[in-house]
């Protein structure tokens, strides 16, 4: 039955007709409900073929344009709404979600209830200094100041709307357990956008696919709205009191890629096609200043056939890198880039994540990835290495002084710390191949803590407000895991309470 395999993404999504004028009447889901709830079905039952809101309903002028859907973009429509305007979001795909729907390990956060609940001791500050140093100490005081206070009332005002991520991880850089997932530990990216999507929908707040931004209008030195190509043909001029710029980064656009960064060509990217950079761009046009424009992130566990990037969730709940000869290489929880240059060190440019049943039942992404045909798997890891053609003794040795160091608390080879609760022991035995592929542009557009977007000299552009990957400044050089969905929903509800503020004066 087609309706069985719609996610709840899908379903969120198909909600939006009711918020958006067709009539229909379909009640918003109710707030746990997962991905394969049956309940999500009964309430598809009966929704109409449109997903979004009806392109005849586009009106000439609203309060407030947010540029992308994304998890910023869709946050700082949510805060607006909730401020009393009248905001809308355009999205230049055909459908809502941007890079975020495909984040996979969750969203850092300290102080938190839930990890109150775990007996979890973590402080803001500890949070700004683990993030400062993965960042090699050049993020924007002032906006990573601003990240980690606002982080813990970010998952509570997450929770309140029925989003809620009480499973807690760890991710490369971090030495505590601030990562936030979905209760089943699965991947944060599609329950978070299906949440979002649910809300904007109860909020009645209309969402434009197909909507593709080309111009930030400006007069007399404010913004006054934007020009858009609708469907690939229609052009439209619709005003606004402030724009929100909420378009991701540009890790699909391979031409600013390599100018920024030319040893990157031939890379595979981990971002979906829309991720082409028009918001910065834009930006630039009325005289936006950047940040660490060229900074990019390269992740280092991307399936190379799929450019499916593996969750580092799986390193997070203890899993090992081992290389073709069937021996660990490095600390497999240190940041990304270093992670990344390690993979890239060897000589044959990949390694493999091995990890066992026990691992993958906590996992739950690991089934998708079976799905995708990209794990092997043993029975014993002899089948495993043979599977994969490492030789067999070098695996079982790995695996046994891994199992050791695990035991001890000690990893006297690369000195890691972090995901060493469980041992790698239960039958069957997983592998998958992965090498680094671009993932994260970490420099954008400066803003400020308000999320104005700011000229070179340090002026403000009246009207124009900045959120998420198209900003920089917040992870400076290297971005800590779980640090994205943080950077999005914080300053992505900042960028709407914001904007609301100033459209009302
Ligand atoms: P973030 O994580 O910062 O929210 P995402 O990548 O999740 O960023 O979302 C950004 C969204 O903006 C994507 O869905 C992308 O397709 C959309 N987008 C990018 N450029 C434009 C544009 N010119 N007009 C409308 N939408 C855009």
């Amino acid at each position: 039955m087609k309706k069985k395999l719609l996610s709840s993404l899908t379903l969120a999504a198909m909600l939006f007709l009711a918020a958006c004028g067709n009539g229909a009447t379909s009640e918003s889901t109710s707030s746990s409900e997962s991905s394969q709830s049956s309940s999500s079905e009964e309430v598809v039952t009966g929704a109409s073929e449109q997903q979004y809101t009806d392109p005849a309903e586009m009106k000439d002028s609203y309060d407030i344009i947010i540029i992308g859907s994304g998890g910023a973009g869709m946050s700082a429509a949510i805060q607006a709404k909730d401020a009393g305007l009248n905001p809308v979001i355009f999205e230049k795909m055909p459908v809502a979600g941007g890079n975020t729907i495909k984040s996979s390990a969750g969203m850092n956060a300290s102080q938190t209830k839930f990890q109150e609940k775990e007996g979890i001791t973590d402080s803001n500050d500890l949070f700004y200094e683990e993030t400062l140093k993965g960042g090699k100490g050049t993020n924007d005081p002032e906006l990573l100041r601003y990240l980690v206070d606002n982080s813990s009332s970010a998952i509570d005002w997450l929770d309140s709307m029925g989003i809620t991520l009480d499973n807690l991880t760890t991710t490369g850089g971090m030495s505590q357990k601030r990562t936030h997932r979905p209760t089943d530990g699965s991947a944060v990216g599609e329950y978070l956008v299906a949440g979002l999507l649910r809300n904007l929908y109860d909020r009645k707040v209309p969402l434009f696919v197909n909507s593709d931004v080309v111009k930030i209008t400006e007069k007399d030195g404010k913004v006054t709205g934007v020009e858009l190509v609708l469907n690939g043909k229609d052009k439209k001029t619709i005003s606004a009191k402030a724009v929100v710029i909420a378009t991701g980064g540009y890790g699909a656009n391979m031409d600013m890629v390599k100018e920024y960064q030319p040893q990157l060509d031939g890379f595979v990217t981990t971002n979906q096609s829309g991720s082409t950079g028009d918001g910065i761009k834009m930006a630039q046009e009325l005289g936006a200043a950047t940040t660490e424009i060229e900074a990019i992130q390269i992740h280092p566990t991307v399936e190379q056939k799929t450019s499916m990037l593996i969750t580092e969730a799986v390193r997070g709940e203890g899993a090992i890198l081992v290389s073709q000869a069937g021996t660990r290489f490095f600390n497999e929880m240190e940041t990304r880039d270093k992670v990344s240059q390690a993979i890239i060190g060897l000589p044959e440019k990949y390694a493999y994540l091995i990890f066992d049943a026990s691992l993958k039942d906590r996992v739950k992404a690991i089934a998708f990835y079976e799905k995708q045909g990209v794990v092997e798997s043993g029975e014993t890891l002899e089948a495993l290495a043979e599977k994969i053609g490492v030789p067999a003794d070098a695996l079982k040795t790995s695996l046994e002084n891994w199992n050791g160091s695990v035991e001890s608390g000690t990893d006297s080879e690369f000195g890691r710390t972090t995901a060493m609760e469980n041992p790698l022991a239960t039958a069957p035995y997983y592998a998958i191949k992965i090498a680094p592929g671009i993932h994260h542009t970490m420099g954008g557009v400066k803003i400020n803590t308000n999320t104005q977007v700011l000229k070179e000299d340090g002026s403000v552009i009246n009207g124009l407000y900045a959120a998420g990957e198209v900003t920089g400044g917040i992870h400076g050089q290297n971005r800590i895991g779980g640090n994205a969905v943080a950077d999005i929903i914080i300053f992505g509800r900042q960028a709407g309470t914001q904007s609301a503020a100033y459209a009302k004066e």
